[in-house]
């Protein structure tokens, strides 16, 4: 049974082997069991459904939330040679029609529909009759009230399990936690299901995170790093996404916007040309990503703080899906927590607490200064194990800590109480730096013993040791000003029993991450730009995304290896054989023209 998953990997994918949990995945399909496979965003989750269902002798039936999802599985599929098929309401009769003549002559081995389609009576009573390999429901998390993307529709899943009491159910999902994990087999009534839930590490991704100060220049430095590839910018509010769209569009960047405000038609066009690569970027709220299997963004932004982990790994998950490195820039500022926390509004005080606590526990996460891979792993009671992190800021000494960390939080934290905890971290940044500020003489502040104690120091990097005492809980912001007051931690320090660590960033040129270096190793970069043209004019000429012809870890592996012959294109990973058949010649052709011209050896096997 391995053996046929893995020749069918190869066949249809042109994967040389599984990645981790994908065999076990696959086997309980084929062995009957019932399955809840949690692996994040990139983890290969299709791949786990939608082998077993080429080996399986019936139909698997797939539910997708989203019509885009499911559009977009089968268009990949079939790129592959695979036969699958959706139905939904935007599918016409004609269409429907022909489907299910493939289902009737046995053809079709994917099909997708909604959760109200499978569970309606007169579509469940047809599948009834069929035989069905198994039931597989994508993003299964949504069938959890505990989940972050409820979704009403998915509920009615819950009888399945009475509609199709032989049917072996798989649920795929990439949340997290253990309440929701627990949550999706007990609705779906899956029997004794295998729980397989995959590393939440992802070593392709390189986390940085820094104080925001000039953000449009702060983006800006990032998408110059990532010129023609695709990315996304969250910004908390419409009208930051507003704002910074028009701010990349004034200094020429190809960018559109995303955001709930906008009308259905106008985000949906800006969602297309992003997907369809008219546009590399995309400026959005978090309104923006559900649906999108896009594989190579190579870098997220967030222009401000996320408000919990949770939507922080969702949203920077987004990038590096094809397995190569890509980028996650956080800018955040104390600011954010307020927005998000007057965004929060009216709310029943204990989801309210419940969500405080996740705020302070994302600044923390921005100003606590350990390893980012570390600090997400934990929150989500994994850890990094024998793996080590060498693509964060922190591991790779983008910032350092200060030397005389201690005396520098007592300077502040004692500020802050010769202030009588009535100010803001502003105008104590102010008084520390000695500013001769009005507001501070007339205060008589410029008295204070504490006056231009950091005189040595900018406002804004004290303004930033300020956030990061906050971050980890010596300092705290109260009432509707942001008021600064010591907590009892903060006390501790003063006392010099415990020293806070405080960052900034280093002088040094920034380090290059391994993960960004190794994924290029060997490849022509002019030849992988010249084969990324192809790409885009045959996504064109075809109508669909250019992902969904070749990922970008296929054309570097082509410019990587410059196969002379279709036999050696056939070598490439992420080439099946449809794909050799179908665009083998035209890429070998483009290939061999690359290599004569600037005489660059071909036929390579990198190990
Ligand atoms: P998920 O649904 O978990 O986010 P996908 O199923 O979209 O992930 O897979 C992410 C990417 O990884 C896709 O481009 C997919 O083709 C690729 N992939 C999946 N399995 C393998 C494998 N065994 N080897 C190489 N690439 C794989
Ligand atoms: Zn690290």
């Amino acid at each position: 049974m391995t053996e046929r998953l893995a020749t069918a990997l190869q066949k249809y994918w042109g994967y040389g082997e599984f990645r981790p949990m994908q065999k076990e995945a696959m086997e309980c399909l084929c062995t009957g069991r019932d399955v809840v496979v949690v692996l994040p965003t990139g983890g290969g989750k299709s791949l786990c459904f939608q082998a077993p269902a080429v080996t399986s002798p019936g139909l698997a039936v797939v539910v997708s939330p989203l019509i885009s999802l499911m559009k977009d599985q089968v268009d990949a599929l079939t790129e592959c040679g695979v036969p699958a098929a959706r139905i939904d309401s935007s599918v016409s009769p004609e269409e429907r029609d022909d489907v299910l003549e493939q289902i009737r002559n046995r053809r079709l081995k994917l099909l997708y529909i909604s959760p109200e389609r499978l569970v309606s009576e007169s579509f469940s009573k047809y599948l009834q009759k069929l035989d069905l390999s198994f039931i597989a429901i994508d993003e299964a998390h949504c069938i959890s009230m505990w989940g972050h993307d409820f979704r009403p529709e998915y509920r009615q899943l819950g009888s399945l399990r009475k509609v199709f009491p032989k049917v072996t159910i798989g649920a795929y999902t990439a949340t997290a936690t253990e309440h929701v994990r627990r949550d999706i087999a007990e609705q779906l009534s899956l029997r004794d299901p295998a729980m397989l839930v995959g590393s939440f590490d992802r070593p392709n991704l390189i986390y940085k995170v820094r104080p925001r100060n000039r953000i449009v220049k702060q983006v800006c430095e990032v998408i110059d790093r990532h010129r023609d590839e695709s990315g996304i910018i969250y910004c908390i509010r419409r009208r930051d996404v507003d704002e910074m769209a028009a701010a990349l569009t004034v200094k020429g960047f190809c960018v559109a916007p995303y955001h709930a405000g906008m009308s259905d038609e106008a985000r949906k066009k800006n969602q297309d040309d992003f997907v369809t690569e008219k546009i590399d970027t995309i400026v959005a709220t978090i309104a923006f990503g559900m649906g999108i299997d896009k594989s190579n963004v190579r870098y997220v932004i967030h222009a401000g703080m996320p408000k919990s982990l949770e939507h922080y790994q969702q949203e920077s998950g987004r990038s590096g899906r094809d397995g190569l490195e890509a980028e996650c820039c956080l800018f955040y500022s104390g600011g954010d927590y307020g927005t998000w926390k007057s965004l929060m509004g009216e709310m029943d005080p204990q989801a309210k607490e419940i969500a405080l606590a996740k705020l302070s526990r994302m600044y923390r996460y921005c100003t606590e200064g350990v390893c980012r891979r570390k600090a997400i792993l934990e929150y989500f009671g994994q850890s990094l194990g024998k793996n080590e992190c060498s693509a964060c800021d922190i591991c790779l000494g983008d910032v350092d800590s200060i030397e005389d960390s201690l005396i520098v939080a007592q300077k502040i934290l004692s500020c802050v109480l010769r202030l009588g905890q009535r100010f803001g971290g502003a105008y104590t940044a102010m008084v520390l730096t000695g500013s001769r500020d009005q507001r501070i003489l007339d205060n008589g502040h410029d008295t204070l013993s504490t006056y231009g104690l950091l005189s040595e120091h900018d406002s804004h990097a004290v303004q930033n040791w300020i956030e990061q005492l906050t971050g980890q809980g010596f300092l705290e912001k109260t009432g509707d000003y942001n008021v600064l007051v010591v907590t009892t931690e903060g006390r501790r320090v003063l006392k010099g029993e415990v020293t806070p660590r405080l960052l900034r960033p280093t002088q040094k040129p920034e380090r290059k991450a391994k993960v960004a270096t190794d994924a290029w190793q060997g490849v022509d970069r002019r030849l992988f730009e010249t084969l990324r043209m192809v790409r885009g004019a045959l996504a064109r000429e075809r109508g669909i995304p250019a992902f969904v012809i070749f990922g970008d870890a296929a054309l570097r592996d082509m410019a990587r290896r410059r196969p002379s012959t279709l036999q050696a294109f056939l070598e490439v990973k992420g080439v099946g054989q449809t794909k050799a058949r179908q665009y083998g010649r035209i890429m070998v052709e483009r290939i061999r023209a690359h290599c004569i011209e600037h005489a660059i050896e071909m036929d390579l096997s990198p190990l």
